[in-house]
């Protein structure tokens, strides 16, 4: 078992909203047979599920789900502990599989962070953990997600670059694209300050926890970004995941 460990990567993927952490995601998931961690898929499925009045207890403070729901029509982003709390019991079952994971909106803030990053070191290694940072400026951030747009059926998300403009249809599984109901300049704007104020701060905490962080150009177009991620990843001798 301990050898097989060595081997089992996680991969983190950060970056401002647009940045295509979850396109990257995906495709890393595909090429290495990672389970794909997308926190506002798993996550957001659990609270929109949850009934009236539902929350759950964590160190005597209660986490309504409600308040996270309405937190994320706000462009706020959720309490890391009850992220956490939410999350762990899967991580727990994929590292006991010796799966690899590909992290798409995890950790959030620092909060998330200083619970999810000692549990993964403590199951996958440190040296098994890997940050990409995927650069965006706020302005190709706010120009990618006022054009977001996401497919009828299965709210396939699909950003807006060059190779995707002239799409109407989803590619995945051929029902009409719409633009997202969270996708107007308001929530924008609040969802990257948010990124800048919350999430931003990760990387010197990153660091201090003595993990290994690639920074990415994400404005290239999808292939080139992820060709960079490989390239990178070989580089560092990461690539046996
Ligand atoms: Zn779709």
């Amino acid at each position: 078992m301990k050898d097989s460990k060595k081997n089992t990567k996680v991969i983190i993927l950060l970056g401002p909203p647009g940045a295509g952490k979850g396109t990257q995601a995906e495709l890393l998931t595909e090429k290495f047979g990672f389970f794909l961690w997308e926190t506002s898929d798993i996550i957001g499925r659990i609270i929109e599920q949850a009934g009236k009045g539902e929350f759950i207890e964590i160190q005597g403070k209660k986490y309504f789900f409600e308040e996270q729901a309405e937190k994320r029509k706000q462009g706020l982003i959720w309490d890391g502990c009850f992220i956490f709390y939410l999350s762990k019991k899967k991580i727990e079952e994929l590292a006991k599989k010796e799966k690899g994971i590909a992290l798409s909106g995890s950790p959030r803030n620092l909060e998330e962070g200083k619970y999810l990053i000692p549990l993964l070191k403590k199951l996958y290694g440190t040296k098994n953990i890997v940050v990409i940072a995927l650069k965006l400026t706020p302005k190709a951030t706010v120009w990618r997600n006022s054009r977001r747009r996401e497919c009828e059926l299965a709210t396939h998300s699909i950003l807006y670059t060059k190779e995707t403009e002239k799409l109407t249809k989803c590619p995945l599984d051929g029902s009409w694209l719409m633009r997202r109901e969270d996708d107007n300049l308001k929530i924008i704007k609040k969802r990257l300050m948010e990124y800048k104020k919350k999430t931003f701060p990760l990387f010197l905490f990153f660091k201090k926890q003595g993990l290994k962080v690639i920074k990415i150009n994400g404005e290239q177009s999808v292939a080139d970004v992820f060709q960079d991620i490989l390239k990178k990843l070989k580089k560092n001798n990461l690539h046996n995941c």
